[in-house]
């Protein structure tokens, strides 16, 4: 179970507090939990937490040092972070290219971290029938610069459309398209496919999680706005469980 705080909580302390709310809600809860805060507030809500529970940074920038206004390499995630979410929508939609998402995939894999590689498709490509062969190309050309033992990967299947829509995929068509993906890390690798874990997002709440995690090929889920309230986060967690 992944939550995607995007460009929240303003404040530190409410960051460090949802945290260890989630932290001591989870307790018991067979899932694991990862929780992506914005870079600035990663220390503080690793240190709160500490290995309770899985910390991952929202993007990355794969240069290793140097002039890059803004951004954070790998090396300077690397013990705070244990995945990176790649290829969020919302990063693509503001220029970042299957290409630097490949090229982010393989730096973080460097530094021992795990990529969460998002890819999903508008709702025109949809409408036009392409979800299928776009899924297969941003997740293809991940796979392709990968080294042969890179590991298992965690696959987001989050439809463009559905994400903070309130619409989400159903959990049949969600479940096709994990299925596919699946046999795309299948063919690609032996293993890799049954190492790795796909997970559903877009508009996941408490009342329409069952729908997916009652899917063979869906391992959990990537959760934006129900992450932002504890308790909706547990109740997702549990229901992951
Ligand atoms: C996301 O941004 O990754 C996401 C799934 O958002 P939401 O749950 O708000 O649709």
């Amino acid at each position: 179970m992944v939550a995607n705080w995007k460009m929240n909580p303003d404040r530190q302390t409410d960051a460090v507090a949802l945290a260890l709310a989630v932290a001591d809600g989870v307790v018991g809860i067979d899932a694991e939990v990862v929780l992506c805060p914005p870079t600035i507030w990663l220390l503080a809500v690793a240190a709160a937490v500490g290995p309770r529970i899985g910390i991952g940074a929202q993007t990355v920038n794969p240069a290793p040092r140097g002039a890059f206004t803004g951004e954070t390499s790998a090396t300077m995630l690397e013990g705070l972070a244990a995945y990176v979410i790649v290829g969020h929508s919302e990063r693509r939609g503001a220029g970042e290219t299957d290409g630097l998402v490949a090229r982010q995939a393989v730096s973080v894999r460097a530094h021992g971290m795990v990529p969460i590689v998002a890819v999903g498709e508008t709702a025109d490509e949809r409408t036009a029938g392409h979800t299928l062969a776009v899924v297969f190309r941003q997740l293809g050309t991940v796979l392709d610069v990968l080294a042969a033992d890179h590991g298992p990967l965690v696959v987001a299947y989050e439809p463009v459309w559905a994400i903070g829509s309130g619409t989400p995929a159903t959990g049949a068509d969600a479940q096709a398209v994990a299925a596919a993906l699946r046999g795309e890390l299948r063919s690609h690798a032996r293993g890799l496919a049954d190492d790795s874990r796909i997970l559903y997002g877009g508009s996941v709440t408490a009342a329409n999680a069952h729908e997916f995690f009652g899917q063979l090929d869906i391992d959990g889920a990537l959760v934006g706005g129900a992450s932002l309230e504890a308790e909706t986060f547990i109740a997702l967690a549990r229901a992951a469980g």
